[in-house]
């Protein structure tokens, strides 16, 4: 019975370990975490390496385009003719080329309007909701002006002619967004082809429609004073991108994936009213044709100047305004090694530069330009080019030294959307009734976070040239990401959606698909394939490789992959590489599967190392029993006076009642000795080290609620205030991925009192209640409402409401008026 006692205590350590290893082997519930992703990735290969490098055999094709263009400014329609050259450096011989024609995309019977759904999930742009919800269906007037809009309008690529170098048509089939040109003769690895194009298209409205370009019109009132800002992108007809890993990259464009493309050099002439001003992708060619010598020589002088320099001013810009022309002028620019062209055209251009200086050698000059009109106001003259600046400047460090002449940001009616070299931006100041333009924080938030969103994204994908047709996050995660990093180097308190915390909501959503989906069938774009990735790399940087390790294998991808053409797995690949960290449980956690962070601390154990010295270990057993609460009923005949029997009557005690069960005999001590005497001397001097430092054994019991494994980050808080904090890498889940136990041992005075897991956030645990032991109580709100009455349609006083005598309202009068 006495040795029973002895066998418990000394078994208790590992007695729970054990426990929680059996409830994690259920039949049928196995899953491994830390399975190696190689098994889901595709296999190395001379073009794609097993260090996700280019192999020694990679190549991509290069396309070169020679484009004139005139912009109908009365029509808003482009002319346009141009000049292929097709570089096949592939292996392969092509019987075809195959085109991206993205205009089409806007027709209505495309397969991008044939397949919007009403009130469906995942629409970009304006949003409906549906009978079956219950409420009343509703269909915003955003919604009608787009279909509106499209049935008022010719949209899509008037093709006009195919023609190879000679001139002779070339066969051509026309397949939704792409259009398959048929080669004459076959086109052999290594050689090159040329062929010209003519087409004409009528550029959409893109408050009308969301194209990510398009026309403004300003309406032609003195507030506004009518115009026209042009955006023009995906505006000529491209080439697909034909792959190592996917041959012709010829999915259609149905509007969510965005663009893959090929490198090549452009030489384009842009004809557009002689009053204009043109931001362009690529380097001007003409100054002296299209600028004043006062506007070249300000260009001059912006090129080192401290703050920007104005090429037009605020006051010649509204000059431009006023008039229009007959007259045109032609742009010229050429741009090398792009993988896309866009410009933007308007006479109410203000433009203003400043000079960027790298230290290296390839682009020592880099002019940061913004265009914006009136409405951009003191918002844009503050901010825009200020903020080019700051991410040339970060994100250089974080790859390579920005590789363009130019770095532009245009304002018109797109949000954010970047092109080699030009981006587009939506932010303005709003004009107030005493003539004065203001602007709200969020808006100024909004202007210097899309600038260097837009503009980081010349890195990644203009540069480093992912497929964004198929994976939105390769391009707008790792943007997100930079772009968080260079944002909290510009101001942290604005929300930059890329802290682990950030993404919680959208974790523990149902709604949700892996990051690992194609670009159009994602659901909620933003959380999946901007915040969610950013926030995971985020993760990885600060709290799981560090910043060292993180930085260095960052580079080392943006610098491989920088005019190349990277895949997902060469970015999982160089990440493990080049860390030397095997993340591939983070890789298929965060990226292939829609588990969560949830980790819970459920019970902390307080181990006493068993001395086996009967005299101390029989004490301590007295001692627990001891410590246990009395019974109520012993409690309360106490309290009463009831006395025991043997205390009535003492004769009749015996040897038991001096001795309890806890009491020590010999036969234990000899036992004990016998025990010593057996030892080895390094067990003895071991057992007798730990009794005399008599330490703290904690068991601390931890599941997964979430399925994402993670690092357990622990704050560790001892009765003396003191706190340590400890990191337990994730990998300790790699046997029990739902739940482990773990040991720490303290000094003696070093008594624990609460536990805390991740203290500071950075895991993106999805439920932090149960991050504390002892439990905490919650914080939360509760608020207090009056209840509404009823105001349907059928419950008007129509005997009071047709007293109302009537008004007209127009946006200078009106007020607040609930009268109706
Ligand atoms: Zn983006």
């Amino acid at each position: 019975m006495l040795k029973q006692f002895i066998t418990v205590a000394m078994l208790s350590l590992s007695a729970i370990a054990s426990a929680n290893a059996a409830i994690n082997q259920t039949k049928g519930d196995f899953e491994d975490k830390f399975r190696q992703l190689d098994e889901s990735l595709p296999t190395p290969n001379v073009y794609r390496n097993a260090a996700g490098e280019p192999g020694h055999k990679y190549w991509q094709q290069q396309v070169d385009y020679k484009i004139k263009a005139k912009l109908d400014e009365q029509k808003r329609r482009i002319e346009a003719s141009q000049t292929i050259t097709y570089h096949n450096n592939s292996p392969d011989t092509l019987k075809y080329l195959w085109m991206q024609l993205d205009q089409n995309k806007f027709r209505n019977d495309s397969m991008s309007a044939m397949t919007t759904t009403f009130g469906g999930i995942g629409n970009r742009g304006p949003a409906t909701t549906a009978p079956s919800s219950g409420k009343a269906a509703q269909l915003s007037l955003d919604a009608l002006r787009r279909q509106q809009f499209t049935e008022d309008n010719v949209l899509g690529y008037d093709i006009k002619s195919v023609t190879d170098k000679s001139g002779k048509n070339l066969k051509f089939t026309i397949v939704g967004t792409n259009m398959r040109i048929d080669l004459p003769s076959y086109l052999k690895p290594g050689k090159k082809l040329t062929f010209n194009l003519d087409y004409a298209f009528n550029i959409v409205e893109e408050d009308a429609v969301s194209a990510r370009s398009g026309y403004e019109h300003f309406p032609d009132d003195e507030r506004e004073g009518g115009n026209d800002i042009f955006l023009l992108a995906q505006w000529y007809p491209r080439l697909h991108a034909y792959t190592d890993y996917e041959a012709w990259t010829n999915k259609e464009f149905i509007g969510r994936g965005e663009f893959t493309l090929e490198f090549g050099n452009y030489d384009v002439e842009l004809t557009v009213p002689a009053d204009h001003i043109v931001s362009s992708t690529g380097a001007l060619q003409n100054p002296k044709e299209v600028l004043t010598s006062t506007q070249r020589k300000r260009l001059e002088q912006a090129e080192d100047a401290e703050r920007i320099v104005f090429i037009v001013t605020a006051d010649e810009a509204l000059e431009n305004e006023k008039e229009g022309t007959d007259k045109s002028k032609t742009w010229k620019f050429s741009a090398k090694n792009v993988r896309d062209f866009a410009w933007a055209s308007s006479r109410k251009f203000m433009w203003d530069a400043r000079g960027h200086h790298q230290d290296g050698d390839d682009q020592p000059l880099v002019m940061a330009m913004s265009f914006y009109p009136k409405e951009g106001g003191d918002l844009w003259k503050k901010y825009s080019t200020e903020a080019i600046i700051q991410t040339l400047e970060v994100y250089s460090r974080f790859s390579f030294d920005y590789p363009y002449p130019v770095a532009q940001s245009v304002n018109g009616p797109v949000g954010g959307m970047e092109y080699p070299m030009i981006t587009f931006n939506g932010p303005r100041t709003e004009l107030q009734k005493d003539g004065s333009r203001t602007y709200s924080q969020a808006e100024k938030r909004f202007l210097i976070g899309v600038v260097i969103h837009e503009i980081g994204h010349i890195y990644f994908p203009m540069v480093v040239n992912s497929d964004e047709r198929q994976w939105t996050w390769m391009d707008e995660g790792l943007n997100s990401f930079l772009d968080g990093v260079a944002g909290r180097e510009w101001d942290p308190t604005i929300p930059w959606g890329v802290e682990p915390r950030d993404i919680v909501d959208y974790m523990k959503s149902s709604t949700q698909v892996p990051i690992m989906t194609q670009s159009d069938s994602v659901l909620r774009l933003g959380p999946n394939a901007y915040t969610k990735p950013a926030a995971a790399l985020n993760i990885l940087r600060e709290t799981i490789l560090g910043r060292e390790l993180f930085d260095f294998a960052f580079k080392e991808y943006a610098q491989r992959w920088k005019y190349k053409r990277p895949t997902p797995s060469d970015f999982f690949r160089t990440m493990e590489e080049a860390s030397g960290v095997d993340l591939d449980w983070f890789w298929r956690g965060w990226f292939y599967t829609t588990d969560h962070v949830d980790i819970s601390i459920d019970k902390v154990y307080k181990l006493r190392l068993d001395t086996h010295d009967p005299d101390i270990d029989f004490n301590r057993l007295r001692q627990e029993e001891l410590d246990k609460p009395l019974s109520l009923t012993d409690e309360r005949n106490k309290a009463e006076g009831k006395k025991l029997w043997v205390e009535r009557f003492p004769d009749i005690t015996d040897f038991y009642d001096e001795n309890d069960r806890f009491t020590v005999t010999n036969k234990e001590r000899n036992k004990y000795q016998k025990f010593l005497s057996k030892l080895k001397p390094w067990e003895k001097a071991t057992l007798e080290r730990a009794v005399a430092e008599d330490k703290n054994y904690y068991v601390l019991d931890f599941s997964n609620h979430g399925g994402l494994v993670m690092p357990i980050i622990l704050e560790l808080e001892f009765a003396d205030g003191s706190t340590e904090n400890q990191y337990i890498p994730a990998e300790i889940w790699r046997r029990t991925p739902k739940a482990v136990s773990k040991l720490i041992v303290t000094d003696k005075e070093k008594e624990l009192v609460s536990v805390t897991i991740d203290p500071r956030w950075e895991t993106a645990d999805v439920d932090v209640s149960n991050n504390h032991y002892p439990r905490q109580i919650i914080p939360s709100r509760i608020e207090a409402y009056k209840r509404k009455k009823s105001t349907s349609k059928v419950s008007r006083d129509i005997m009071q409401d047709i007293k109302t005598e009537a008004k007209s309202y127009d946006e200078n009068t009106a007020e607040d008026d609930d009268s109706n």
